[in-house]
Order: C-alpha cells, then structure tokens, then sequence
C-alpha cells in the first residue's frame, strides 16, 4: 500500500509506504492552536518508509512530556504537513488530514480528552451530514 499526503496547494508531498504504525486524535490546546480545528488526527510512519517531496519551513517546541516536536509546513500555503519527535526519532508523524482518504485506518487511540470540545463526543447525538450542512440557515432570523 502507497499512499500520498499533501499540503493544500499540492508544492509539498510525502509518500508513505506499507501501514502506519499507529493513528491518534489529540485533543490538547496546542493542537488546536496549530490546525485551527478543534482536534489533531495524526499517523506515524516508519522513517524509511516515507518520501517527502518539496520545500518546508519548521517550527520547533517544547512538547508537554518533555521532548521536542518538529512541526514541518509548506512555505506556500502553511499546511503542517508532517513532524518530527524527538521520542519517537525513527517515526515520522504524518496529518492524517494530508491523505484526504476516508479509507485511511481509524484512530486507535486518544490524548488530552480533558481539552476536547463537549459536542466532539456525542455524534450520536448530533445531525451528520455526508457533506457541508443542509436544512435551515443557522443563526438568528
Ligand atoms: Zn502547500
Ligand atoms: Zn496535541
């Protein structure tokens, strides 16, 4: 299995081959600060079996357990395609966002649940839709 990851305008591009080792949410402040959604999905890759294409740009910090995270993102558009953790030196965190694939593997595990926005946890609550909301405007008439 070959899979692609892409930032938004396609200038950077990263080629996983085989299964990721492990997908995760992650729900803490930092995440939702650096996707602008209110959760991260992201997979790791063994190092050597990922190819990346294009120019990137890094931002480095301080992670809450101590070690470093590399957070890598196109120039041109700003999409934080892939990271780099200094826990997890043979991995290559990959935004499970940049495959666009339904079929990706579901997440097996969660962090930083305390962070996360109530209405995340109940969909089977909620109206779901296949593509953007239908039905009435929202808002106040
Ligand atoms: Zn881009
Ligand atoms: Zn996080």
């Amino acid at each position: 299995m070959v899979r692609t990851a892409l930032c938004h305008c396609g200038k950077l591009r990263l080629t996983a081959t085989g299964e990721p080792e492990w997908v995760n949410l992650c729900y803490c402040q930092a995440c939702q600060r650096r996707t602008g959604a209110p959760l991260h999905a992201g997979t790791y890759f063994a190092a050597d079996r990922v190819e990346i294409d294009g120019d990137s740009k890094s931002f480095a910090r301080p992670a809450d357990s101590g070690y470093t995270m590399t957070f890598r993102f196109c120039p041109h558009c700003g999409s934080n395609l892939y990271w780099l953790a200094s826990r997890f030196p043979r991995h290559i965190g990959v935004a499970v966002g940049g495959f666009a694939d339904p079929e990706f593997p579901a997440p097996s595990f969660s962090v930083f649940e305390k962070w996360k926005h109530p209405w995340l946890g109940n969909s089977e609550t909620m109206d779901q839709f296949p593509e953007g909301r239908t039905g009435p405007p929202l808002g106040h008439t």
